[in-house]
């Protein structure tokens, strides 16, 4: 008799993308909904194995299930593993989460991955006994492993988007997205990455199988591929077999990648509009350039920045641009020089992060689950730093709405403001309700009612 496995992402009130910042994961606070492509590629590696009965429960795909309901649901199931993708954002609830299905299923073998799990190793082993399994690796290769296979981003299969609802995962702009990768790693050394924490390898997939994964997704009708590639174009030439393999095939999608936009050129960036990338999304980070060489982000000259985006515009690709405020030495003028810098190379759109101080303990012995608050986008460590954790949360709203109010102020206020504000209110009420869970969700629901 076939293990049945069951791979869970629950909601809290907010939608985590569960995959991003080396999959420590973003609280979002507008309405985009991105899948979790390692949980959903694990899912199909052991659902092709044909060794395991494969479920996937994305809650938010469930029509937003909060974790009241989704226990009732797991009451009359038959499950002997649950595999759940945690986040920064989401440990404290997952916990709790978790004694609760080991209440209701006492039987049940529990395993906790995502880059939380492994940095809390230690606590998690000492102290949740309820959990039988911490997953230190990326839940697709963990999935390869699983099954006696090579570890190896070659052999992993197209994620099948049919095991979930996946026309919920909507880009609130430009309609049903669907990812993928090309690849994992990344050649750079930037010292506030996350990535380098999760990904231990840089690999490729052969172009042959990403060419067959876009046209097995071209099936289900997306508005839009987006690569998760942390650099897409760290091999050019890959890129440009890539493109002209989509070409030659007639496959169309509007694609979005992101990569170190000035790895390209004029050149490529026509081959790449001709295959059907539509944005082009890149790190800029910082107006300082002492900042910069300090952290080793090495993104290029900012006039050759500019004259590529103008390009990219020029050919009708879409771009946006990531920034962060806080770095620990950062003053105000400093991070009023990042701004500036956005006003200038003037992309479609812009991100404003706050920094992350990515620098944990390698032995992990020191930390328990108060180094991710609930719901909240940094960890709690505390490093000497210029601004404070308020200051830096302003900067990056002020930024955000500043640079929005460009185009609109309505839009501005609508899109992204009141959303904020909404979400800082909402993680007020929910925050301290973590450890229960049925408070939690009538809390959640009442704020979706608008009745708080
Ligand atoms: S460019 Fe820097 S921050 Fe981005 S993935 Fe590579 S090392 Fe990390």
């Amino acid at each position: 008799m076939k293990k049945s496995i069951l791979f869970l992402r629950p909601y809290y009130g907010f939608h985590v993308h569960s995959d991003a910042h080396g999959e420590l994961g973003m609280r979002q606070d507008n309405d985009h909904v991105y899948p979790d492509l390692t949980l959903l590629t694990a899912a199909t590696v052991l659902s092709e194995s044909g060794e395991y009965r494969v479920t996937v429960l994305d809650a938010i795909t469930e029509d937003r299930m909060l974790p009241d309901e989704l226990l009732l649901k797991l009451k009359n199931e038959s499950i002997d593993i649950v595999v759940l993708k945690t986040t920064g954002a989401t440990f404290q609830p997952d916990l709790t989460l978790l004694k609760e299905i080991h209440k209701i299923k006492p039987e049940a073998d529990l395993r906790i991955g995502g880059l939380a799990a492994k940095i809390l190793k230690r606590w998690l082993t000492e102290n949740a006994s309820y959990i039988n399994e911490i997953i230190e690796e990326p839940l697709d290769e963990y999935a390869l492993r699983l099954v006696d296979k090579e570890v190896s981003l070659k052999l992993m299969p197209t994620p099948d988007y049919t095991m979930v609802n996946y026309r919920a995962y909507q880009d609130e702009i430009k309609g049903l997205r669907l990812t993928l990768i090309a690849g994992r790693g990344c050649p750079m050394h930037c010292l506030y990455c996350p990535y380098k924490l999760y990904y231990t390898r840089h690999e490729y997939r052969d172009t042959d199988m990403i060419v067959d994964n876009i046209r097995r997704l071209i099936k289900l009708e997306p508005d839009e591929i987006q690569f998760r590639d942390q650099y897409f174009s760290a091999d050019t030439e890959k890129v440009r077999e890539l493109c002209e393999k989509i070409i030659s095939q007639d496959l169309k999608a509007r694609i979005v990648c992101e990569t170190r936009l000035s790895s390209l050129d004029e050149g490529l960036l026509a081959l790449m509009k001709k295959a059907g990338v539509a944005m082009i999304c890149f790190g800029v980070e910082s107006g300082d350039t002492s900042l910069l060489k300090k952290y080793q982000s090495l993104k290029g000259e900012t006039a050759r920045i500019k004259e590529l985006v103008g390009h990219a515009r020029s050919l009708g690709i879409e771009t946006m641009a990531f920034y962060i405020i806080g770095f620990p030495e950062e003053t105000r003028e400093m991070a009023q020089s990042t701004y500036q810098l956005a006003e200038y190379l003037d992309t479609d759109y812009v991100y404003f992060n706050e920094y992350e101080h990515c620098q944990f303990d390698p032995e992990h012995t020191l930390y328990t689950p108060e180094l991710f608050p609930a719901f909240a986008n940094r960890t709690s460590i505390e490093y000497p730093s210029v601004l404070n954790a308020g200051e830096r949360e302003d900067l990056v709203l002020n930024f955000s709405h500043q640079y929005a109010m460009r185009k609109s102020q309505s839009q501005a206020y609508d899109a992204g403001y009141k959303k904020m504000m909404n979400a800082k209110e909402a993680i007020r009420i929910l925050r301290p309700l973590v450890s229960d869970l049925n408070e939690l969700s009538a809390a959640a629901r009442k704020i979706r009612q608008g009745q708080v």
